[in-house]
């Protein structure tokens, strides 16, 4: 169930501030409040999607087909192709999904390591 009140739609919505790096009628990007990497761009959906699988679920094919390459657009824009980048979507709990509107992190900008801190997981990859 989308929650109108989560802090995305408020940035959406104009009602707090954001420092936007893109925005048309359909995706809006900015940058991350508390960047976890030098460049920390989200990029999400204006319509009301709580994450990746509910926008691809629910969004027409076009919509989730531009959506994407506007993510793509975004990092060639931030200028990070070349050295390299990384993109996240956490969903859920086990994630640690903190916003249930859908978003794409765009991290960049030094060297992320790997994908999980060693020894903070219980894999079987
Ligand atoms: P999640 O944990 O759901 O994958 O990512 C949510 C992200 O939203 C976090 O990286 C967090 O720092 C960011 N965030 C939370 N509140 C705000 C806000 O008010 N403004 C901006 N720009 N980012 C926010």
């Amino acid at each position: 169930m989308y929650n109108q009140d989560n802090i995305f739609a408020k940035i959406i919505r104009h009602e707090i501030p954001a420092d936007v790096v893109y925005e048309d009628d359909l995706v809006l990007a900015f940058n991350d409040i508390s960047k976890a990497a030098p460049i920390h761009i989200l990029v999400i959906p204006k319509g009301e999607f709580t994450n990746f699988v509910d926008f691809v679920q629910k969004a027409k094919s076009d919509e989730v087909a531009d959506f994407f390459k506007k993510v793509s657009k975004i990092a060639k824009k931030a200028d990070i192709k070349k050295e390299g980048f990384r993109i996240i979507s956490n969903i859920g709990d086990n994630a640690h999904q903190t916003v249930e509107h859908f978003h794409v992190h765009i991290l960049a900008g030094r060297k992320l390591g790997p994908l999980l801190v060693s020894g903070d997981t219980n894999s079987n990859l």
